[in-house]
This record gives C-alpha cells, structure tokens and sequence, in this order.
C-alpha cells in the first residue's frame, strides 16, 4: 500500500519542480510559486507576512 504524500503547502526551491518555480514578489528569490502549494512568496517571506498576521497583543 502506498503511503499518501502529505502535501506540502510549499517547497524549497530545491525540491521544486522547475515548471512550478516562480520568483518571490518581494524579493525575487527562487521559490515554489505555481500549482498546489504554491505561494507568490518564499518561504521566508511567508513566514515574515505570517507573523504579521498574527495578533500580537498581550493576552491580559
Ligand atoms: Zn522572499
């Protein structure tokens, strides 16, 4: 039985498929831009538009 490949919301560059690679819209990095998982940002800039997404209040 074949185990399912959990699907990664987006990929290293590394990893990446070259046909779904696109550049990060802020800072033109290699990134996985197309197809499922894809994002228009890198990794690193999800995770910083992310942050900022977060509430950042004090609970209290
Ligand atoms: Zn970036």
């Amino acid at each position: 039985m074949a185990t399912p490949t959990p699907a990664p919301r987006n990929l290293p560059p590394q990893l990446c498929p070259p046909q779904l690679k696109g550049r990060c819209a802020k800072c033109m990095a290699e990134c996985h831009q197309y197809g499922f998982g894809g994002n228009p940002l890198c990794q690193e800039h999800q995770a910083e538009v992310a942050a900022l997404q977060k509430p950042k209040r004090p609970v209290g």
